[in-house]
């Protein structure tokens, strides 16, 4: 044991006496899997990450008072049969289970037109409205409010309470000096500052007695004036001496910068921790938790080893794969699915208006009981199953069809495996690409899938191989038409010209000359444009981006991916520019004219070279000839529409397990 390289992830640990089995924790996350009250699909969610072994899961933000509900209400009884429900599944699991309450202040507007409570009256950064304050004699129904939710909480048989005060949401608020402008008892001075928490944590040990563990989340903002690392450790530390927390689980960012609260795939394993470590190297006395991208149980033992906390949060490599710990632990960490730090198929859904979690590369999010890797059970009827393409949708068909028992070979026209993996991963920052390739391709080898590689087939070919069942995925094309979808009824004067290329031309041919200008059009707005525009500043290209958009990459934005992206992209060394609310009308030598859709007049921007992002058409022609021909053709991913790689991923996973 001692040379075990995961010692310290395995030892269990202690808070306030509930034992943790081991120090890796799911931090609060927001699912949506449950509106209201818990649902069964939030019980199968967070029981598949117990089963895989996860040592502590801190259930999302739970609304302790009507002025502020994300999802989850715990300010009424109803809470209590459908937590107690979630407890009685997941206890004899092993994992332990803690509730954070929370109210968000003057971030999100409350339910039915009410107005956003605030510690000031100052707008929010979402909202874009000013709270009403909280007046000085009605904080103590705030504090009621909390210590009335911890009591149902208790009640329903929950392990533990952690209190938000992270993030921007109403305790940040009045913690901090940017927007706590307060002249009473609770504003001014950090003592009176944390004194609105302070009461909170004294409030909710009484309600929940001695036995219960509380903590607390904090983190620093990252804009001037607001909470910095410095006041965060002070006030835990001051929560520490005072008796008030048992552990403390530090984050960072809140609304005024989101995209430091879930970094993408640009940011590295850790990425908080020179500003969380600021904290916990300040704070003694009580365990830490850090969170901050971290994928594998290896990098959660480096923080371990080094002392930056004494547990670990992996929230998104447990969405993306619920078995990280015991896959690990069993020996067999190259089995975990990787997280590719996309931020789309979770936070970009999440974020939308009722959209439920889930995730890019594991289909089975949000609907564990029935659509898990467990649930897929092996047929008692192998079929032969011949799948063409090997991009996303192809390569989780195989998958899927492997681990349902079947004969699979799959055949792929290029040298190797990935389809528009291969294009995506050569934009700067795209690890997570490679990432998820690698591991498609070592798990199709590990299930024993026949790869056929550099297999352009036909339909003889493939009618002649005597499938049971066909599935395509052989992708799609982008379309050049030179009709913008902004105005389909037009026609790009001089769209064939030479210097008018894809993105993935752009990105799979040698870059052009250093010092050249590039036009990138992105109609669709999502992260292709970004990597085109990415992959050419790198290589000395000047970049100007026009969209039709009424800002640069929307989708992104939606994924807290756009803000870096754009630093990126404004600091590099060739010049960028982006212009929205245009649309190209003609490409001329070495120069494009873009028309307002805004009523401006047109302008020319010079242009060597000019990239289309805009949709594709699906390669689906080789389904119709096989129809007839073979028992059972399916289509799926983009060789069916065009669409995103969770969407390819989802469908190639549903064709292969609905084979009989
Ligand atoms: Fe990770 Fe992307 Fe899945 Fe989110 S959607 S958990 S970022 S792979």
């Amino acid at each position: 044991m001692k040379n075990d390289p995961l010692r310290r992830v395995f030892e269990p640990i202690a808070i306030r006496g509930v034992e943790i089995p081991n120090r890796i924790v799911r931090t609060a996350h927001l699912t949506k899997l449950g509106m209201g009250t818990i649902s069964d699909d939030l019980i199968g969610y967070h029981a598949a990450r117990a089963r895989g072994g996860v040592g502590l899961s801190i259930l999302e933000a739970t609304a302790v008072h009507p002025s502020s509900v994300l999802a989850l209400v715990g300010y009424d009884d109803s809470v209590i049969p459908t937590l107690a429900k979630l407890m009685t599944t997941i206890r004899p699991l092993g994992m332990k289970v803690f509730q954070q309450l929370w109210h968000g202040g003057h971030v999100y507007p409350p339910p039915g037109g009410l107005p956003m409570r605030g510690a000031s009256a100052l707008p929010g950064p979402i909202a874009g409205m000013p709270a009403v304050p909280i007046g000085t004699e009605e904080v103590g129904d705030f504090v009621a409010a909390f210590a009335a939710a911890a009591r149902l909480s208790a009640e329903a048989g929950i392990d533990g309470i952690e209190i938000a005060a992270s993030h921007g949401y109403l305790m940040h608020q009045f913690l901090s000096p940017l927007t706590n402008t307060r002249d009473d008892r609770y504003g001014g001075s950090l003592e009176n500052r944390m004194r609105f928490l302070a009461e909170v944590l004294a409030a909710v040990r009484n309600a929940v007695g001695p036995a219960l563990p509380v903590g607390v989340r904090m983190g620093a903002g990252q804009v001037t004036g607001d909470l910095d690392e410095q006041d965060v450790a002070e006030v835990a530390r001051l929560l520490v001496e005072r008796g008030l927390i048992d552990y403390l689980n530090v984050s960072m960012g809140d609304y005024y910068a989101m995209h430091w609260m879930m970094g993408g795939m640009d940011r590295p394993a850790g990425y908080m921790l020179p500003f969380s470590g600021k904290v916990t190297g300040a704070v003694a006395g009580v365990p830490q938790i850090v969170t901050g991208r971290f994928r594998t149980l290896e990098e959660a033992e480096q923080v371990l080893r080094a002392g930056d906390a004494d547990l670990v949060s992996m929230v998104r490599a447990h969405i993306a794969d619920p078995d990280v710990v015991r896959k690990t632990r069993d020996g067999h960490p190259e089995r975990v699915r990787p997280c590719i730090g996309c931020n789309q198929g979770c936070i970009a859904r999440t974020s939308g208006v009722d959209a439920r979690l889930g995730c890019t590369v594991n289909p089975a999010v949000g609907r564990e009981a029935r659509y898990g890797d467990d649930a897929i059970g092996v047929t008692a009827s192998p079929r032969r199953v011949v799948v063409v393409g090997g991009g996303p949708a192809g390569m989780e068909a195989a998958r899927v069809a492997r681990l349902r028992g079947h004969d699979v070979t799959l055949y792929e026209a290029a040298d190797r495996l990935g389809g528009s993996l291969n294009v995506a991963r050569r934009a700067p920052r795209a690890q997570g690409m490679d990432d998820i390739l690698d591991w498609y391709t070592a798990e199709l080898r590990r299930l024993g899938v026949t790869c056929r590689l550099s297999a352009l087939v036909d339909a003889d070919d493939v009618a002649v191989a005597d499938p049971d069942v066909v599935i395509v995925a052989t992708g799609a094309d982008p379309v050049l038409d030179g009709r913008p979808i902004a105005a389909p009824g037009e026609v790009v004067d001089g769209i064939g010209s030479p210097g008018v290329v894809s993105s993935v031309e752009a990105l799979t041919r040698p870059a052009p000359a250093v010092g050249s200008r590039a036009l990138v059009v992105d109609d669709v707005g999502q992260y292709e444009a970004v990597s085109v525009a990415e992959y050419l500043l790198q290589h000395g290209v000047h970049v100007t981006m026009a969209t039709r958009l009424p800002m640069a990459g929307p989708l992104v934005d939606a994924a807290m991916r756009m803000t870096p992206a754009l630093e990126r992209l404004y600091s590099a060394p060739a010049e960028f520019a982006v212009l929205t609310r245009v649309t190209p009308a003609s490409v001329q030598p070495r120069k494009a004219t873009l028309r307002s859709l805004a009523g401006a007049a047109p302008m020319t921007v010079p242009a060597d070279l000019v990239v289309l992002v805009t949709y594709k058409e699906s390669r689906s022609g080789l389904a119709k000839e096989l129809a007839g021909r073979v028992p059972d053709v399916r289509l799926v991913g983009d060789a069916l529409a065009a669409r995103d790689l969770q969407v390819a991923i989802r469908e190639g996973n549903d064709a292969a397990r609905s084979i009989a």
